[in-house]
């Protein structure tokens, strides 16, 4: 390529929830575009941190951080960019989600999904942002929403869910704007229903309910989302943010 606008090479990502599902086969494609790459997770993601140094050889490292203690998310953070230099790019991406009617939810569930995929988010967003600033530096953020941000799935009930990606959508926007001065772009993407651990508790049953309501028929794979990460991530999206890229085999079109 004449302009390889693409390129991640030089740069530091940071990925939330990488050491499997979504976030990890995303760190693998951002890898093969060049990034080094840092993982922090609630589990202890070396060897997938490994796998991708070799594969793609890049430096990569991984922390054990709950996205929801600012102070771990900030001390990671630190650490990490003593070991490689600086950050550049953050995929922003740890979730969980839970199907249960409103009316059922036990004393802090409605927290505990908000606190994860709202909470987390915004304190990941917050530190890497302050470290950027500090460093005088510009950089992009990726949040990952979902499709539910925008509409409400049925048949299983998710209000929480559902409740905290569209407030993932409406943070990045808020993000972006506040930031566009400072050099540092935020957008996210809202993935459909993706084949990934996540979504393992789902029965045969409602995964084929799932199926037959998705114009393409099928679920997405984690890989169908790695372009449109890397493109806002990248030199090939400089006017672009507080956008939200919907992925979703058009199920949200219908
Ligand atoms: P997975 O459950 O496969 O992976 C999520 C990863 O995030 C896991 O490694 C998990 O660790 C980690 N994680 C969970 N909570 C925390 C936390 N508090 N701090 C740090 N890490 C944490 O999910 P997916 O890859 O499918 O999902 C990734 C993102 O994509 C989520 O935000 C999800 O909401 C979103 N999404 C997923 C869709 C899908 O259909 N799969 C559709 C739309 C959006 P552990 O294994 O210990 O739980």
């Amino acid at each position: 390529m004449k302009h390889d606008i693409f390129s991640l090479k030089g740069k530091v990502a940071l990925v939330t929830g990488g050491n499997r599902g979504i976030g990890k086969v995303v760190a693998e494609y951002m890898a093969d575009a060049g990034a080094d790459i840092a993982i922090m997770d609630l589990d202890d993601a070396s060897a997938v941190a490994a796998a991708i140094a070799a594969e793609y050889g890049v430096r990569a490292t991984a922390r054990v951080c709950d996205v929801t203690r600012r102070e771990d998310v900030r001390a990671a953070m630190a650490s990490i960019a003593g070991e490689l230099g600086t950050l550049d790019i953050l995929f922003n991406n740890a979730g969980i989600v839970m199907h249960k009617p409103a009316l059922e939810l036990e004393p802090g569930e409605w927290e505990k999904v908000l606190g994860v995929n709202l909470n987390g988010v915004f304190y990941v967003a917050a530190e890497f942002a302050s470290r950027l600033v500090s460093e005088g530096k510009g950089g992009s953020i990726v949040n990952t929403a979902s499709m539910s941000g925008s509409i409400v799935n049925i048949p299983q009930q998710q209000a929480s869910y559902n409740t905290s990606k569209a407030a993932v959508i409406h943070l990045t926007k808020s993000l972006a704007v506040e930031w566009a001065d400072k050099g540092i772009r935020v957008n996210c993407i809202s993935p459909g229903y993706i084949a990934t651990e996540l979504i393992s508790f789902v029965s045969p049953e409602l995964l084929e309910t799932w199926r037959g309501m998705i114009p393409f028929k099928r679920l997405g794979r984690p890989e169908e989302l790695a372009g449109a990460v890397i493109y806002l991530a990248s030199g090939a999206s400089p006017y672009t943010s507080g956008c939200d890229i919907v992925i979703d085999g058009c199920f949200t079109v219908v």
